[in-house]
């Protein structure tokens, strides 16, 4: 909130006709400046954009949801867009003009912490997803499958609260689990126009507002954030109150670390990860160890009615679609049984197979992290496994 207030404010000096912002940052993974400063320069936006089609009296873009189109001036944020430009050692240094919050007219109490809503409490080491890993020969694979499958529970539980908020307001049915461990009661409302939902919220006043942490829920709640004048804490895993705060728990530093964060307005606002009920028992991926012959997982998943991923380094090479991808930036999955073959188990990627209930990995290398997040493994390549 405080750094697009900051930013809106120098941005309105220049009046530009594009701004085009990273989709989001490294440590912090929130995507949340881009869509809340459209929001407060009033202007359109297109979120998650991979290409630029042509730029106008308006601005078409390719994204990760189709092509959109929207006129100037506009926001986008982009994903992979181009590849960056290395500074030049040679280059002749100049002078860089620094703003001060007079020069952009800010008001300084609500730039920086002080105009924060939100509020880190700590953080501490991320330990969890870490499995014991029972190492298996190639022919063992189905037999594990077919045991592993037939087990009901998955591992993601959402411990209540002693004390839970009497309403909970939550938008798109697959966050009802979740706020039932802080809400005695649910009010679910469908995903609409964010405008909506808002004049709603301003007339009944909730304490409580979760979103989806999917594509449509970043590109929206941040929106409704600035329109509701409140704080909003993106992607978070797990919830807990004392009936009165919202204490919201989400990964930072891509995962590495853990972040419980509070939120001092009305409504107490979060994106909440969505893992979204899997159409199979089981999920077999296939990364970047697989290349060209991702053919031959997607027929072993066939054969076993499995459903297919994919790591974002399959995806970046072209050879997986997009809504494939499982990890942070793609989709978190909790099936029975999750199979990564040639996936080297990048905290990207292991954040979000938490919730699965059995890991059975695939990979030659013995010291792969992935191992480290799995129930059983396979030491050995995807063409020794009788798939
Ligand atoms: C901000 C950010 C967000 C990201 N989001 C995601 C995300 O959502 N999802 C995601 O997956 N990643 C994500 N990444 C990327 C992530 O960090 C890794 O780069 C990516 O997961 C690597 O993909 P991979 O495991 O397929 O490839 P690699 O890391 O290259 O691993 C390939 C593996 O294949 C194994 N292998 C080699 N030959 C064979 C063989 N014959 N048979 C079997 N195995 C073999 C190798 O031993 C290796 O372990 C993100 C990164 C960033 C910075």
């Amino acid at each position: 909130m405080a750094t697009s207030y900051t930013l809106s404010m120098a941005i309105r000096q220049l009046n530009p006709d594009l701004i085009i912002c990273g989709k989001q940052s490294a440590d912090g993974d929130t995507a949340q400046t881009g869509p809340s400063l459209a929001e407060m320069l009033k202007i359109s936006q297109i979120t998650n954009v991979l290409k630029i089609n042509d730029v106008g009296g308006n601005i078409s873009c390719h994204t990760r949801t189709g092509s959109v189109s929207v006129d100037l001036p506009a926001l986008i944020t982009v994903e992979k867009f181009a590849n960056l430009r290395f500074p030049s050692v040679r280059a002749k240094t100049k002078d860089v003009e620094i703003w001060d919050a007079k020069k952009i007219g800010a008001d300084i109490e609500k730039c920086g912490t002080n105009g924060s809503p939100t509020k880190v409490l700590k953080t501490y080491e991320n330990s969890v997803g870490g499995r014991k890993c029972k190492f298996i020969y190639p022919n063992e694979l189905m037999e594990i499958i077919n045991v592993e499958r037939e087990k009901r529970s998955t591992k993601l539980e959402y411990v209540p609260s002693a004390k839970r908020f009497d309403e909970v307001w939550v938008i798109g049915e697959e966050l009802e689990k979740i706020a039932r461990s802080i809400g005695k009661n649910i009010k679910v409302l469908p995903k609409q126009r964010v405008e909506k939902i808002v004049d709603f919220a301003s007339k009944h006043n909730p304490k409580v507002i979760l979103w989806p942490g999917d594509l449509w829920g970043r590109a929206n709640a941040p929106r409704a954030a600035v329109l509701l004048k409140t704080g909003l804490c993106a992607d978070c895993t797990h919830l807990e109150t004392d009936g009165d705060r919202l204490y919201m728990y989400r990964p930072t530093y891509s995962g590495n670390l853990m972040a419980k964060i509070k939120c001092s307005t009305n409504p107490q606002m979060a994106t909440v990860r969505v893992s979204k009920p899997d159409n199979k028992d089981v999920v077999i991926a296939g990364g970047k160890g697989v290349k060209g012959d991702f053919d031959l997982i997607k027929a072993f998943a066939k054969k076993i009615g499995a459903d297919v991923g994919a790591s974002r380094g399959l995806v970046d090479m072209g050879i997986a679609p997009y809504h494939m991808q499982v990890g942070l930036t793609g989709k978190a999955i909790s099936p029975r049984v999750y199979i990564p073959c040639g996936i080297s188990g990048a905290i990207h990627h292991t954040c979000a197979i938490e919730g699965v209930g059995t890991i059975i990995a695939i990979n030659p290398d013995k010291n792969a992290r992935i191992f480290q997040h799995s129930d059983f493994g396979i030491i050995s390549s995807f063409k020794g496994i009788p798939f």
